[in-house]
């Protein structure tokens, strides 16, 4: 027989991911197990849980396991055909409704959408809003547009395009975009979580900065007359988007710093 307490303890994994699959295994929230420590667990749960510690052991990301992620309040299914949302693209999200009156109807893009996060973050937070979240992932729309029906938000739509190849005409208010961004030798694409994520979601190849690139210059034929564009970018990227920015000739450019002090969303305004 084992405990709930004995289970966490012997997983071989850190309490916080031991806790939310074992929480997972047994569909009940994570808060449960605290007081129902010493209670067995069934075999079938033991079991389960065994093998979500093992997958997760061989380094599977934890939101893969569960299937879903918290994300500006929201609980979204994710897929690994999705990259998983992160903490930093909260801050893409905030400074997009910054530009975005609660009362006022406006036109939002958000391209790649992945599992819909910023798309549905920004809908769900400003309901006059139209929001369009744009992948040229099948795969990736399937789980956006599951999350928008699930969270009931019917001011969201997805569609597939290839940054804006394939966005009908018209103009936006608010662009926003978490594009691949990490360049191709990068360490980091081999370790973690990022060696189960879709490669195409974390990087452009080259430099890293293709995808950017493509979406600042593109961009001003889509916006609005004083409308923004919003990215987020490398850690040590901000002073080469800024520049693109500059180039493409929008005003206001702006460099946004996360809850870490570090600059991870760069805007700008479409110039005249
Ligand atoms: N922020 C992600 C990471 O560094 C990368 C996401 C992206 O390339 N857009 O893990």
């Amino acid at each position: 027989m084992t405990t709930v307490a004995q289970a966490i303890a012997q997983s071989g994994l850190a309490a916080i991911d031991a806790q939310v699959l074992l929480a997972h295994a047994l569909g009940v929230p994570r808060t449960w197990l605290v007081a129902h420590a010493d209670e067995a667990l069934a075999p079938d749960t033991a079991a389960a849980f065994a093998a979500l510690a093992d997958r997760r052991r061989g380094g599977e990301p934890v939101a893969y396991l569960t299937g879903t992620r918290e994300f500006f309040g929201l609980t979204l299914a994710v897929t690994p055909a999705v990259l998983i949302p992160r903490p930093e693209t909260e801050t893409l999200v905030e400074f997009a409704l910054e530009r975005l009156p609660v009362d006022a109807a406006a036109r939002v893009l958000d391209l790649g959408t992945g599992s819909g996060a910023i798309a549905l973050a920004i809908a769900h937070a400003r309901p006059r809003a139209q929001v369009v979240g744009a992948d040229r992932s099948a795969e990736a729309l399937a789980v956006a547009r599951a999350n928008a029906r699930r969270l009931g938000l019917r001011n969201v739509e997805f569609v597939a395009a290839d940054w804006f190849d394939g966005i009908a005409a018209g103009r936006f208010d608010v662009v926003v975009g978490n594009p691949p961004y990490i360049a191709a030798a990068d360490a980091h694409l081999g370790q973690g979580d990022l060696r189960f994520e879709p490669r195409s979601a974390l990087t452009p190849g080259g430099d890293g900065l293709g995808a950017l690139r493509c979406i600042v210059t593109a961009a001003p034929r889509h916006l609005a007359a004083g409308a923004t564009l919003a990215v987020e970018h490398g850690h040590d990227q901000a002073g080469a988007v800024a520049a693109m920015f500059a180039a493409a000739g929008y005003t206001d450019v702006a460099a946004v710093r996360d809850l870490a002090g570090i600059v991870r969303v760069t805007a700008g305004v479409r110039g005249r």
